[in-house]
């Protein structure tokens, strides 16, 4: 009920194979959760080509769409919905720009990234985009709404 409440945004976002197999999950999911960010969705997910083809639909007719799919859908993705003022800007600000090597010092592409088609991870770029790709990639019982009750019992 407290305002602070009334603005809250969801985005989506995605360690790519690449980041997963880097073993690059837990530090990237501390990275939003230390910046104030909730987690309501998370899982590990072997991505099927429909749902890769649907992910990237507006990139179809692009030369590097078969590899994109290919490699989305070669090994597990951790797909995760976090919450929070501002998530969706903030997130792909703390990601970065799509080419790593245009990507600043302390964005997670600038941070681990050289190559535009392994870029660690996937963000929503508008909050359309994210409400389009949490329907595809959560259902409803897999996004939890929950309160922090730490106040209670952390002393
Ligand atoms: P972003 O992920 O930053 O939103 P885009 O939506 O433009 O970037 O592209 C989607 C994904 O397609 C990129 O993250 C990257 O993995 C891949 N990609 C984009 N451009 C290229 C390219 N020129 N060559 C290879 N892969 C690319
Ligand atoms: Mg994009």
């Amino acid at each position: 009920p407290s305002i602070w409440r009334a603005k809250v945004e969801r985005t989506f976002i995605a360690i790519k194979p690449d980041g997963v197999q880097r073993g690059l999950s837990g530090e990237i999911l501390q990275r939003f959760e230390r910046r104030g960010f909730k987690l309501v969705g998370l899982k590990l997910i072997k991505v099927s080509e429909e749902l890769a083809e649907k992910h990237y639909a507006e990139h179809r007719e692009r030369p590097f769409f078969k590899g994109l799919v290919e490699f989305i859908t070669s090994s597990p993705v951790v797909a995760a919905v976090i919450e929070g003022k501002g998530v969706v800007a903030t997130a792909r600000a703390m990601i970065g720009p799509t080419n790593p090597l245009n990507a600043p010092l302390g964005t997670i592409r600038g941070d681990y990234g050289i190559d535009i088609g392994r870029n660690i991870i996937h963000g929503s770029d508008s909050p359309e985009s994210a409400e389009r790709e949490i329907a595809l990639w959560f259902t409803p019982e897999e996004l939890l709404d929950w309160q922090a009750t730490i106040a209670g019992w952390i002393y």
